[in-house]
């Protein structure tokens, strides 16, 4: 199974010299088992260069799963490509309480005002499903679990597996734990973060919404981004093989990352590495 990355920064596209090594796209991270269909993860920016790729691969199939409809992943979607081809089977689910709910979240935006096209008529074969935070879902090879994320409108985050690989996408959060208790505060992990470490148990590759320093979160809680130190512990405590870093600020630039990847080059338990653009991961390896 392999992850690959599409778009790494949080918030809005950042594109220019200065963040040309990284790439200013927004989220969109894809998952594909050798000769399966894709899953795709977001919606954001990134997925327009996705779906030039997808449409040059004979497959004409894909599942794509929102965290949350937030705009920075969400604005990728009637820019990707599959959506306007007729042969493409396309399944979209987003963490509602119904299909039509999912379906009528996206109309909003696909509207005719905001976008020419309505998402009634888009000509590519799009059907509907919901998630809830707890449940598993079955989605072509994969197997989804998804968990709540502490996220202002709320988010899911989700463990995805495939014969033994598996990758979790763990965006966007703060922590689920104050500062001084749970994980946060050095402590045992408080009962969501318990909920959370389960889904990580284990994980070949996890991508986790660091957009903050310490300090940035301290100063903005209720933003609903976390920072390097956390995702750290968890993956610690939950036995990860590798973080990816990802979901950066729009102000880091490539120097600011660089100096940042510098910081946790070494790190074992888990390996640190940050989320770049093109990057793409063997996860049997
Ligand atoms: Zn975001
Ligand atoms: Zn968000």
């Amino acid at each position: 199974m392999k992850l690959r990355f599409w778009g790494v920064r949080g918030s809005i596209p950042v594109p220019g010299v200065g963040t040309s090594r990284y790439g200013g796209n927004t989220s969109c991270v894809e998952v594909q088992a050798d000769g399966e269909a894709p899953l795709v993860l977001d919606c954001g920016t990134g997925a327009r260069t996705l779906g030039r790729v997808l449409l040059s691969r004979p497959e004409r199939k894909l599942h794509l799963l929102f965290t949350h409809f937030h705009m920075d992943h969400l604005f990728g979607f009637p820019f990707f490509a599959p959506i306007f081809t007729p042969t493409f089977e396309v399944t979209v689910t987003a963490p509602t309480f119904s299909p039509d709910t999912t379906r009528d979240r996206i109309a909003r935006y696909l509207n005719g005002i905001f976008h020419p096209l309505r998402v009634y008529e888009v000509p590519g074969q799009l059907s509907f499903d919901a998630v809830r935070p707890g449940a598993t879902l079955e989605r072509g090879p994969y197997t989804i679990r998804a968990v709540a994320l502490n996220h202002p409108g709320g988010a899911c985050g989700y463990r995805i597996d495939y014969k033994g690989s598996s990758a979790v996408y763990i965006t966007d959060t703060a922590p689920l734990s104050r500062p001084g208790e749970g994980v946060s505060g050095g402590l045992p992990p408080n009962g969501r973060e318990q909920v959370l470490l389960s889904l990580m148990e284990g994980a070949q590759a996890v991508v986790f919404d660091t957009m903050f320093t310490h300090d940035e979160y301290l100063e903005k809680m209720t933003w609903g981004h976390a920072y390097p130190e956390y995702a750290v512990d968890l993956c610690r405590l939950a036995g990860v093989r590798t973080l990816y870093l990802f979901h950066h600020a729009p102000d880091a630039s490539d120097d600011d990352l660089d100096a940042l990847a510098e910081r946790w080059a070494g790190h074992t338990g888990p390996q640190v590495l940050l989320a770049r653009e093109g990057l793409e991961v063997d996860l049997e390896g």
